[in-house]
C-alpha cells in the first residue's frame, strides 16, 4: 500500500512507539482513502478494538483525521477516517529531541564523575564508594576504579547518529 513507500526504519521504530506492533501493521495494510474502522478491520484483518485504539492514536498526534457523515434514513454517525503519516516527522523530532537531550545528561554525567564498581557489577560515585572505605555494602567486595571511557565513546556515538539524523530531517 502507500504508506509502506515512506515508512522507512526510523519511522517504523517511532510508530511502533506510538502505537505498537499490531498497529504498524494495520497502517501497513490500510486501504487508501477514507474508510470506517469495520472496513479497515475487514481489510487489514486486524481486531476492531486495535483498529479504533490505532486510529485514536494517530488522532491524538495529528496523524489521522476522521469526518462524520449522517446516514439520511437512519440518522446513525458513521466516522470516516483517513491516515496521513506526513506529520510523523514533526512526532519523530519532538521524540529524537527529548532522546538526546537525555543522552547528552547522561553523558555529561558520566564525563564528570569517577565511578568505582564491584564484582557484581555494582556502580558508585566516588564519594559514595569512600563513604564505605571502598568496599560494596552488598557482597562486601573491593571497590575498583572504572574507567568508563568505552561507555562515554558509545552514548558520544549514538549522540552524534542522532544528531546527523535530526540535521538530516529538520
Ligand atoms: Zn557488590
Amino acid at each position: 500500500m502507500i504508506y509502506l513507500i515512506i515508512l522507512n526504519k526510523v519511522v517504523i521504530g517511532c510508530l511502533t512507539q506510538l502505537v505498537g506492533q499490531e498497529g504498524v501493521d494495520m497502517i501497513k495494510n490500510m486501504p487508501d482513502g477514507e474508510v470506517t474502522d469495520e472496513k479497515i478491520s475487514e481489510i487489514t484483518g486486524s481486531e476492531i478494538q486495535i483498529v479504533r485504539r490505532t486510529l485514536y492514536i494517530l488522532y491524538e498526534n495529528r496523524l489521522a483525521i476522521y469526518r462524520r457523515e449522517r446516514n439520511k434514513e437512519s440518522g446513525w454517525l458513521t466516522y470516516l477516517w483517513k491516515v496521513d503519516l506526513h506529520d510523523i516527522y514533526l512526532v519523530l523530532e519532538v521524540e529524537m529531541r527529548k532522546l538526546s537531550f537525555n543522552l547528552q545528561k547522561r553523558l555529561d554525567f558520566e564525563r564528570n564523575n569517577v565511578f568505582y564498581i564491584c564484582e557484581d557489577g555494582n556502580r558508585f560515585l566516588f564519594d559514595l564508594a569512600a563513604e564505605e572505605n571502598f568496599v560494596c555494602p552488598d557482597c562486601e567486595k573491593s571497590l575498583i576504579y572504572q574507567d568508563n571511557g568505552q561507555l562515554i565513546n558509545a552514548l558520544e556515538n549514538r549522540l552524534e547518529k542522532m544528531q546527523a539524523v535530526l540535521e538530516e530531517y529538520v
